[in-house]
């Protein structure tokens, strides 16, 4: 072999060395859905997509029809996988369907019969996309479909069985703070662990002599909480409505009103002063914990309910007092990341009943008559709320 033969030969080495090993890189990028495995119960389903390897996803919601996906980026679908149907049928989901979407998308389709929530999330070592399904189930369905006349039929016969089983809704009341955590104290002592406490007994005092309520409170002692367990005793006991219950405090003595909340990923100045004393947190950590709220709010479908309890506890509130009381500001309803609230399942609220730095209205929080009039305020928004929607409910 000459000397020039032995060179192009040396290049051609390299040249293929280099193809072989880009192509080698290629193939690793792309991973591969191998399996769908669905597992299922009657208000919880799970589906466990398979990949050989760490994979990037983007999750889509769509109605008309309801349905649900999600792409998953650089990957090929297994060919026994291709135009796969796996039918689930549980009252939650139909069927989960995948395919090849694009050259490299791989897309699994979930068509959806009725939930209330979802989460996505991956988990490694092997590598998984999970997604989670809440819900009730609805009546059981022919396979052929059910037709709308059916489908009222069913909801006719659901409303008239709740009926007759007389639904007695069921409350669950959080006096916030309590034992080592006092919340906010007032210049003259007060402190709101114990006007929040007296607060929601005398709530549960009224609701079960005026209405025909399950009452439950997340302490009924002068005890520790910690946050995120007031939200689970809530969820544990099935509860239809959570009502956390605080009195307002701040740096300005001068400010003084009542202020309702309900979970949002909004920041106005208030709901981040307001969120950052109640989570007992610094600002700067409630701005970081926004993003992760806002990422669970999707799964959260009682936002609009908790919009408007908020909003007759917060107007029943306002005005029942205005007629007893001189000065009761409106400081608004408003939306704010608690993390009293979040994970909750049902519609749920914070109240601030009175500024408690104020020192007024630390003066009005002393009287056992104000704390009634605030208790009894809430009942009547409560009360408003609950008939609102059992009317929707009637005509549906
Ligand atoms: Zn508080």
């Amino acid at each position: 072999m000459n000397k020039k033969a032995w060179y192009i030969c040396c290049i051609w080495v390299f040249l293929s060395l280099i193809l072989i090993s880009s192509n080698l890189s290629f193939a690793k990028e792309m991973c591969r859905v191998i399996n769908i495995r669905p597992w299922t119960n009657p208000k919880y389903t799970r589906i466990v997509i398979d990949i050989d390897g760490k994979a990037r996803f983007r999750e889509h919601r769509l109605i008309n029809p309801d349905r649900f996906y999600i792409d998953i980026l650089n990957a090929r679908i297994d060919p026994k996988l291709k135009e796969h149907h796996i039918p689930i049928n549980d009252g939650l989901l139909k069927r989960v369907r995948a395919g090849q979407n694009k050259k490299n998308v791989v897309r699994v389709v979930l068509d959806i019969d009725n939930f209330n929530k979802f989460k996505v999330f991956s988990l490694d070592d092997p590598y998984r996309i999970v997604i989670d399904v809440w819900g009730e189930a609805l009546p059981a369905t022919k396979k052929t479909g059910e037709t709308g006349r059916e489908k009222a039929l069913a909801e006719k016969e659901k409303y008239v069985r709740n009926k007759r089983k007389k639904i007695v809704p069921k409350i669950v009341i959080d006096p916030g703070h309590g034992g080592k955590d006092p919340g906010a104290t007032g210049r003259g002592g007060l402190q709101e662990k114990t006007v929040v406490l007296d607060i929601a007994k005398r709530l549960k005092r009224i609701m079960e002599k005026e209405g025909n309520y399950k009452i439950v409170l997340t302490r009924e002692t002068d005890v520790f909480m910690p946050l995120e367990k007031r939200a689970f005793i809530a969820n544990e006991k099935e509860a239809d409505i959570f009502i956390s219950i605080h009195t307002n405090a701040s740096k300005q003595r001068g400010v003084n009103g009542i202020e309702t909340y309900y979970l949002s990923n909004a920041l106005s100045e208030r709901a981040l002063e307001t969120a950052a004393r109640e989570n007992m947190v610094t600002r700067q950590k409630v701005n970081s914990d926004v993003r992760f709220i806002l990422a669970d709010m999707k799964a959260n479908s009682k936002i609009n309910e908790s919009i408007q309890l908020a909003s007759v506890i917060h107007i029943c509130l306002v005005n029942k007092l205005s007629k007893t009381y001189s000065n009761i500001k409106d400081f608004g309803m408003k939306g704010g990341p608690f993390y009293v609230l979040y994970g909750a399942d049902m519609p749920s609220v914070l109240i601030e009943t009175s500024f408690i730095s104020n020192s007024a209205e630390e003066r009005r929080l002393r009287s056992k008559n104000y704390r009634e009039r605030i208790a009894h305020s809430i009942y009547e928004g409560i009360e408003d709320y609950i008939k609102k929607t059992m009317m929707a409910y009637k005509t549906e």
